[in-house]
């Protein structure tokens, strides 16, 4: 409650109403998955580099499986044949984008993947966040890494295309909310196959549009990952 009250004390701030993707539909957080996240987002845990560990963790999971899949049916990479993670700092708009070219997630996977279902160890870092057995950085190994995001984003919008489905869908959050929305992307497939994920940065993060400190910690994220992983700035 204290983190929607946050939320739209920021929107009344940038003056901004928030309307959700056109042609989107709205779905409830399952309820283990909104506390968790209640609970992350208000934590007083300081570090929050971990939120590009664990998107760079899940572009390389995901670029893993279609290379692994494309062993024996090689026509699944005629979608994108690049396999690649693409990092983009936008300072005008205050954004950062991590995009792969991996196996993509169905509208279906985005409801499901993204918030409608509890993965079991939701409950389980809920537990130990409580008990002080774990800390907000050990959030992937729960299995919830994905909503690292909200540590230091107010929005955050995923786009992606998977090869079995045929229209590439974006799934959208307001930091705080109950919900999130999904719906077919206005812009089209920009992607040929894969994952776009945009965070709205908040005003106490954007120290993490300076090239230098991306480079830092994209050299230490990636130490361990078999595709290349580039880094641009946008210029609007
Ligand atoms: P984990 O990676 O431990 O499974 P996450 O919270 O990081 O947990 O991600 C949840 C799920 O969302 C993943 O298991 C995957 O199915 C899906 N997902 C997240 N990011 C991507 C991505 N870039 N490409 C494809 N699927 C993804
Ligand atoms: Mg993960």
């Amino acid at each position: 409650a204290a983190a929607a009250a946050a939320a739209a004390e920021s929107l009344i701030k940038d003056a901004e109403p928030y309307t959700p993707p056109t042609g989107s539909s709205a779905f409830e957080y399952e309820a283990e998955v909104h506390k968790m996240l209640d609970i992350v987002v208000n934590s007083l845990y300081t570090n929050k580099d971990v939120f590009l560990r664990e998107l760079i963790s899940n572009a390389s999971d995901a670029l893993d499986k279609i290379r692994f899949l494309s062993v024996t049916k090689p026509e699944l990479l005629d979608s994108k044949k690049e396999l690649e993670v693409k990092i983009e700092y936008d300072p005008d708009n205050k954004t950062l984008t991590i995009r792969d070219t991996g196996i993509g997630m169905t509208k279906d996977d985005l409801i499901k993947n993204l918030g409608t279902v509890a993965r079991s160890g939701t409950t389980n870092f809920v537990k130990a966040l409580g008990d002080g057995a774990a800390d907000v950085s050990m959030i992937g190994m729960f299995g919830v890494g994905f909503y690292s995001t909200f540590l230091v984003a107010d929005r955050v919008t995923v786009a992606s295309k998977s090869n079995d489905d045929d229209t590439q869908h974006i799934w959208e959050s307001l930091n705080g909310e109950a919900s999130f929305h999904v719906g077919p992307d206005p812009r089209g497939n920009t992607l040929g196959r894969g994952t776009e994920i945009t965070l709205h940065l908040k005003e106490d993060a954007e120290e993490y549009l300076s090239p230098y400190k991306l480079k830092e910690m994209i050299r230490h994220y990636s130490e361990f990952v078999t595709h290349p992983v580039y880094l641009r700035e946008i210029k609007t």
